[in-house]
């Protein structure tokens, strides 16, 4: 537990701050403290500086500063934990922007896979791996092309290609303890090693896991494993109007054997509607949330399902068309399959104008705005166009320039995990859209199957910071829907700032958990309260 920061603690800190990375990259400016304080949520913490170190040295003599002075370090990668907190910390102090280090240290096209720092950004990969004229494919999330992939990496985020388990797919981390001192994790801690980067485990215990979701380290380096281009790509795409459970039923054995090998998400009619544009302010005259009988309606018009699914097979072409085969006995009776390709969207978009006045009933426009950048995810290929969801409740436009925070966009993400069963996953979303309604929300529901036997669901409140009443109305939502979800036995995967003692258990584990940070970090002063409890 750190003390509280001192007037002359923080002026002294700042004096040597500046003296070790330059008065350019230490920062008291208030209108960028207020900014990085400022999330999708209210947020309680205050920042009283940023710093912006540009190599690992430099991380090291910022933290043995912070040390000193006992003045809390935040690290950020980018800073765009959007819907969990963007870029404020749990607690008071200085957030250490690690968005200089952005060098990408290593590549192997060989052996697939990538070492980078925390700063480099979804888009700056892939536009690396396009200079290279590699034949690998990186994963990317839905939320920007400017978010980090440590930082994403580190909280256990995913994407929507077969490497989408981001965690999953980590390896060989250098790491900056909260003494200084500097550390390698797996085969990299040997001197000589040649393995640091492609074996995961190490030697004797591994240390990996203590890093992420923690305040354990500053995470300057990490490897990323990278998948080869296959030999032939196929979208798919599914819809049902029934329930999504016999849907989950489907596709699990798929999913076990081995035909389905991407990070799979199945949306609710609410979802794909909020992904595709704002909120349909004329339809539901401008009443919120949107209710059942105008989504039903809004539903046929537009052309798609109570549930939808995007996946896509990987593979040589002999082996596409056989899971075809595979999907299309499964998924028989259960839901509408297509398959979807470039041609296939061009066709469509060919057709759609006089497809509408034809049916005069059915709009392709919205689906044919989402199902690009969809494929493009399932290929690794980041956008920015799903962040347009982050302002579901905003009139008045979605800007190019989008900045859910500075726009006053509410979002807080409920995320918890589900066995990969149609019956957990049933009961799970039905307790959260329940929850959701009744707190005046839109039950606005993903799950991803994330690995073979877990799901994650992304359950978004999603609201407008400028109408009073709403950021209350979100929090309380929030804390009733994962109390409600940990008493049902679907523990979150990843917490927002504000509900960081949601990850405490107490107990033993509790107790090996203060001890390890009592080691690593006597004075508290990294990230106080990040996933680790603290009572500062
Ligand atoms: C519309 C929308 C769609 C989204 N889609 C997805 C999605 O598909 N998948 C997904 O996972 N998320 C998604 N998100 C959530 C979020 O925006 C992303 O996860 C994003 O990548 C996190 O921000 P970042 O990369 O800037 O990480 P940061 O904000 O930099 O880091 C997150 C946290 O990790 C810790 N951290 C960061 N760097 C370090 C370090 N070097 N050492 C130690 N600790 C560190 C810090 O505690 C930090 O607060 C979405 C958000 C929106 C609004």
């Amino acid at each position: 537990v750190p003390a509280p920061i001192t007037a002359s603690g923080l002026s002294a800190a700042l004096a040597e701050w500046t003296e070790a990375l330059g008065s350019a990259h230490v920062s008291v400016d208030p209108g960028a403290l207020r900014d990085a304080a400022t999330a999708t949520f209210p947020t309680a913490s205050t920042i009283s500086a940023i710093l912006s170190p540009g190599t690992r040295e430099e991380v090291q003599r910022s933290v043995i500063i912070a040390n000193r002075h006992r003045i809390p370090l935040s690290p950020i990668s980018t800073g765009k934990n959007w819907g969990y907190g963007s870029s404020a910390p749990v607690l008071d102090g200085v957030l250490l922007d690690l968005g200089r280090l952005d060098r990408i240290v290593d590549f192997s096209e060989e052996l697939a896979y990538v070492t980078i720092e925390p700063g480099v950004t979804q888009r700056q990969l892939y536009d690396f791996l396009q200079a290279q004229r590699s034949d690998l494919w990186m994963d990317a999330t839905g939320a920007s092309p400017d978010c980090s992939v440590i930082g994403n990496t580190l909280e256990r985020g995913f994407g929507h290609t077969p490497m989408g388990d981001h965690a999953g797919s980590a390896c060989g981390l250098q790491v900056v303890l909260p003494d200084g001192a500097c550390i390698e994790t797996g085969f990299c801690r040997f001197p000589k090693s040649k393995v640091g980067a492609v074996a995961r485990n190490g030697l004797g215990p591994s240390f990996d896991g203590l890093f992420f979701q923690s305040n354990l380290g500053i995470v300057t380096r990490m490897s990323i494993w990278l998948m080869p281009a296959p030999e032939y790509f196929q979208a798919f795409f599914l819809q049902t109007e029934g329930t999504i459970g016999p849907l989950v039923d489907a596709l699990r054995p798929l999913r076990l054997n081995g035909t389905i090998r991407n990070v799979m998400h199945i949306g609710n009619d609410f979802k794909v509607l909020s992904g595709s544009g704002e909120y349909p302010w004329k339809e539901s005259r401008g009443h919120t949330p949107l209710d059942r009988p105008t989504m039903d309606k809004l539903r046929a018009e537009i052309g798609f399902g109570r549930w939808n699914a995007s996946g896509a097979i990987y593979g040589t072409r002999v082996q596409v068309r056989e899971a075809r085969s595979l999907l299309r006995r499964a998924l028989g009776g259960i839901a509408r399959l297509q398959f979807v390709d470039d041609g296939r969207i061009d066709f469509i978009r060919l057709i759609e104008p006089s497809y509408r006045f034809v049916t005069r009933r059915q709009d392709l426009r919205r689906a044919l705005k989402l199902l690009p950048p969809l494929i493009q995810l399932l290929k690794g290929v980041p956008t920015d166009c799903f962040l347009a969801s982050a302002y579901w409740r905003k009139k008045g436009g979605i800007p190019d320039d989008k900045n859910p925070d500075r726009d006053r966009c509410g979002l807080l993400w409920c995320s918890p995990v589900a066995p990969n069963t149609g019956k957990a996953v049933e009961e799970l979303t039905a307790l959260a859209s329940d929850r959701l309604v009744e707190h005046g929300f839109e039950p606005l529901i993903s799950v991803s199957l994330l690995t073979e036997r877990a799901t994650v669901s992304t359950v978004a409140i999603t609201y407008d910071r400028d109408v009073p009443g709403e950021d209350q109305r979100a929090v309380r939502c929030y804390r009733a829907l994962v109390e409600e979800l940990l008493r049902g036995g679907y523990p979150p995967y990843r917490l927002s700032i504000g509900s960081m003692e949601y990850a405490d258990t107490g107990g033993p584990y509790g107790n090996m958990m203060q001890s390890i940070k009592r080691t690593l970090d006597p004075n508290g002063i990294l990230s106080p309260g990040h996933y680790l409890p603290s009572d500062r």
